[in-house]
């Protein structure tokens, strides 16, 4: 706190502050159509909040610290909420969950010990759903946290909101029942909506969360209906004929109601448990098939979480831990193109620079040009960006209200911006592609792929090499490479004769790849590390594998009809063989190494890898499986026939466990496979598949 005045731009900014603030919530609770990402409007409200809290005096009544957004409309008719429908005061820090329960238990009778649930933060939007003798009479939003908005003919088309309780044994359901809970779309079923919008040529819609709160904002319920929302239930707000003493309780009641309850909520009886449980939480958070922005972490304990009251519009008996944001909203300011090995035209949007999740992001993917089309996308546009996981950060969708007029639409290029030829859009496909082998850039990123790392790892050729090499006409394609010479490549700025001697030592090592590091290198659509290893494996050489057909492809283990499509389009093209020849002709290694199994002892059995193993390492381990028969496979089904578990192991130890199949260590591994005599060298040799 604070003795001294505020200034005059201290007072003022507060206003400020809280202008913006309620004009954001008004578009985001009530119009349904937030300017603002959650990320931007929280660092506003926490710099407001810091000045009231260093300046008392600049706390007004109404301001959003003191109470919650309204999402209160014309539209409907009104009904008052029975007990307060409170928001939540957020942590962003261990140390903030810590100091929360600090100042809980000086506020409880000393030696008070609390035990949590955890549930996951459901980015959706409240509602409070009332039952008489167990019949659904009443759906509300939150309104202003006293009075809601009455869209019953709305909530009655969404099926996960039980209209009547259903009646367990004799047991009569509860003369009146007020339920909370958070209104959403899954996933998946904001992905169909959206393929239904696409199928219909109309606007997709670029935000889940926006697009339940205008769905059940409708004052046409059969809107509602023909949109797949959902609804989880986590608080009783009001009941008779019924007592719960604790948050858990009151989930499996809920549960036993015949709601759904908060997915994957777990109870804890201590905080130390709850935090550790927070980074697998963020970490799912992408897997999971609802939009989650946080956890929600509660004290069990409900007497307890009630003598602990209210400050403001948050109750202390809960908090919210968020996550770091990975939306923000920033200016498109280019479309940039850029075309892949395969002639796949990419449009990439040019953003001025926004801080996202740790970094600044100043280039995003806009996938293609169908997509910016379906979203309307234009240049000029304030756009959402995301950055989930760790993947490249991705254009979500135009903010449409902060528009001006001067924006321009998007649209593909008629020719390849490198070569000049006309672009072409297959039949069925969403991409355009540039059709010219010869495209410089297709060449590029071909020879680029191809020396890199996880392909035939050529040292010494960076990107920069790469290209020095083509702009000189030293190479065509990947496979001049092997025809380099060392008298022109001296000819090359920055090449001395330790670098050429250095870089003609790496191609001539190169020629030696095994044939699946090869066949990866090819860069056929869909053929990667895996895929190369089985088709090598099977094959038995290029050759082999250029005359076998689609149908012989499938036989092979992880080989559906798509991919065995690619591999024989991709040899049936005159280029490519071409390229095949001259790989050959240079002495480029085309046949598999057959390793001779050292027993078959572990024939016929099917073992998954999982954690850390104490010598050796998961390629060692599967490599030892191999040698003796056994095969490896990514996944724990009933077909398995041992789990190998070291240390840190994932979920496939815990379904080994569910399916009650044989757990091994690395010691039992070793006594397994060593536990029959080895094979005869000539049974041990498999023939070609192909
Ligand atoms: P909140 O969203 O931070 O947290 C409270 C809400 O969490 C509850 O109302 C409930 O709906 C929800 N919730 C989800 N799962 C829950 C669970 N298991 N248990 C309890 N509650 C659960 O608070 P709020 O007051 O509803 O909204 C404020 C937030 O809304 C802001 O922090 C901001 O992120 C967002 N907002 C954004 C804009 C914008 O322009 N982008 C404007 C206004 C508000």
């Amino acid at each position: 706190m604070n003795s001294s005045l505020p200034s005059p731009a201290q007072i003022a900014r507060a206003a400020e502050l809280r202008a913006l603030l309620h004009d954001y919530s008004h578009r985001y609770y009530v119009l349904s159509a937030p300017v603002v990402t959650d990320a931007e409007y929280d660092a506003l409200y926490h710099e407001l909040r810091a000045l009231e809290e260093a300046y008392p005096a600049l706390a007004t009544p109404d301001s959003p610290t003191q109470r919650s957004g309204s999402d209160l409309s014309e539209d409907f008719p009104k009904a008052r909420h029975p007990a307060p429908i409170l928001s939540l005061a957020n942590a962003y820090t261990e140390d903030e969950l810590r100091a929360w329960e600090e100042r809980n238990l000086k506020l409880l009778p000393a030696g008070a010990e609390l035990a949590y649930t955890l549930e996951p933060k459901l980015d959706g939007l409240t509602v409070v759903l009332t039952y008489e003798n167990g019949v659904l009479t009443q759906a509300a939003t939150r309104g202003n946290g006293e009075i809601g908005d009455v869209v019953t003919p709305n909530i009655r088309t969404v099926r996960s909101v039980p209209l009547r309780i259903p009646v367990r044994g004799h047991r009569p359901p509860p003369e009146r029942l007020v339920v909370r809970g958070e209104v959403l779309f899954l996933k998946h079923d904001f992905e169909r909506l959206n393929q239904r919008q696409r199928e219909a040529g109309e606007a997709l819609y670029v935000n889940a969360r926006n697009t339940a709160s205008g769905t059940l904002k409708q004052k046409d319920s059969r809107i509602t209906a023909s949109r797949p929302l959902t609804a989880y239930v986590y608080a009783v707000v009001d009941s008779r004929g019924i007592t719960l003493d604790t948050q858990w309780e009151m989930l499996e009641y809920l549960r036993d109601m015949g709601f759904l309850i908060a997915p994957d909520a777990a109870r804890y009886p201590t905080l130390s448990g709850v935090i550790q449980q927070i980074p697998t939480w963020e970490n799912r958070r992408h897997q999971l098939d609802y939009e989650i922005d946080g956890v929600v972490v509660k004290v069990d304990d409900l007497a307890a979480a009630a003598e602990l009251g209210v400050v403001g519009k948050d109750p202390r008996g809960a908090i919210a831990f968020k996550f770091a944001a990975q939306e923000a909203t920033t200016r498109l300011l280019d479309v940039v193109i850029s075309v892949g090995r395969t002639g796949r035209v990419v449009p990439s949007a040019r953003l001025e620079p926004v801080f996202l999740g740790g970094v600044t992001v100043s280039n995003a993917t806009l996938h293609n040009f169908a997509l910016t089309k379906a979203l309307d996308i234009r240049v000029g546009d304030v756009v959402v960006v995301k950055r989930a996981g760790d993947v490249i950060p991705n254009v979500v969708g135009p903010v449409t209200a902060a528009r001006d007029g001067s924006e321009r639409p998007i649209e593909p290029p008629e020719r390849c911006p490198f070569c000049g030829t006309p672009l072409v859009q297959p039949e069925g496909a969403v991409d355009y592609f540039c059709p010219n082998e010869h495209c410089p850039e297709r060449v590029f990123r071909q020879v680029d792929f191809f020396v890199s790392r996880g392909a035939m790892d050529i040292e010494g050729l960076g990107g920069q090499t790469v290209k020095q090499l083509i702009d000189s006409g030293m190479i065509q394609d990947e496979a001049d490479i092997f025809t380099l010479t060392a008298a022109p490549l001296l000819e090359l700025e920055g090449f001395a004769e330790k670098k050429v001697t250095a870089l003609l030592a790496s191609i001539e090592a190169a020629k030696a790849r095994p044939l699946e590091i090869v066949l990866t290198s090819l860069g056929i659509d869909g053929v990667g590390s895996t895929v190369a290893a089985a088709l090598a494996n099977a094959s038995g050489s290029i050759d082999a594998l250029e005359a076998a057909t689609a149908e012989q492809l499938t036989q092979v283990e992880g080989v559906g009809d798509v991919l065995a499509g690619n591999v024989v389009a991709w040899f049936a093209n005159p280029h490519h063989r071409l390229i095949v020849e001259k790989l050959r002709r240079a002495g480029v290694n085309m046949i598999a190494e057959r390793r001779a199994a050292v027993s078959d002892s572990l024939a016929g059995l099917t073992f998954v890898l999982t954690g850390t193993l104490p010598t050796l390492s998961r390629e060692g381990a599967a490599a030892l499986i191999e040698a003796h028969g056994g095969k490896v496979t990514g996944s724990v089904s009933k077909k398995t026939s041992y789990v190998v578990v070291g240390d840190s192991p994932g979920s496939k130890a815990d379904k080994a466990r569910e399916l009650n199949i044989p757990i091994l260590d690395e010691a039992s591994l070793h006594a397994l496979a060593d536990s029959a005599s080895p094979a005869p060298v000539s049974d041990s040799v498999q023939p070609p598949l192909l």
